[in-house]
């Protein structure tokens, strides 16, 4: 039986991840899974239902009691449905963006998702982007990569994405990715890090084409 292509790509908020990872899905035709979106769709969920962010106990019993259903799409990528709703611009909302990295601290979120991000991965060729996936999700993959960037450039990236949400100045995009990258590094649990066998790449001073050439040539050295 052949196993699987594994692509990890793990990095800070803006630092081109998913574009990146959407980008090679299709040139190597694989699933793109985007992690981030699984831990947004949980905080949305606790918001929706008033839950108090900071009551660990009312979070981890939510999980028990909803229908996270992660179902691949003709585009090569992961639909989020909560009790049957599809989820789409709600998980980019600023009070989602706001509490996102508290409720991803949470163990029992973690284990509920990690879990998932397994069982979905286990039939298909695939990439995906978070902070935990070299060194936590898929240990064992030969293919690792962790991308940064500058904290100026990560924000200016942010403010011209489409997806994000408006309204903000480019200065507050940057002191929310800076918190939020504070808060996922530092966390106790699978926080935020280079896996020590990943590559690692600052994007800064690079464009869409550098990056995902320089990535795809990396996975051609290592298969
Ligand atoms: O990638 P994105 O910015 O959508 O991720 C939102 C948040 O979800 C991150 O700031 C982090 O707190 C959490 N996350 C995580 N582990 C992952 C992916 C995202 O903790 N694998």
């Amino acid at each position: 039986m052949k196993d699987h292509i594994i692509i990890a790509i793990d990095g800070p908020a803006g630092s081109g991840k998913s574009t990146i990872a959407r980008n090679i899905a299709q040139i190597m035709n694989l699933l793109y899974i985007d992690t981030g979106a699984m831990y947004r769709a949980i905080t949305y969920c606790v918001l929706l239902q008033k839950i108090d962010v900071h009551n660990k106990k009312k979070v981890n019993d939510l999980l028990l009691n909803i229908q996270l259903i992660l179902k691949k799409n003709e585009q090569n990528s992961i639909d989020i449905y909560l009790n049957n709703h599809r989820l789409t611009g709600e998980l980019r909302g600023h009070e989602v963006e706001k509490n996102v990295s508290l409720i991803s601290s949470y163990k029992k979120v973690r284990e509920y998702l990690v879990q998932k991000q397994r069982t979905l991965s286990q039939d298909y060729d695939v990439i995906l982007d978070g902070r935990d996936i070299g060194t936590v999700v898929f240990p064992n993959t030969k293919y690792k990569f962790y991308l940064d960037a500058s904290a100026e450039e990560r924000a200016r990236r942010r403010f011209h994405d489409k997806k994000a949400e408006k309204g903000l100045s480019i200065g507050e995009i940057k002191d929310e990715i800076i918190r939020r990258d504070e808060f996922d590094k530092n966390r106790e649990i699978s926080p935020l890090k280079k896996a020590e066998d990943a590559v690692y790449l600052d994007t800064t001073q690079m464009n869409i084409e550098e990056v995902s050439q320089f990535i795809l040539e990396k996975i051609r050295k290592l298969s």
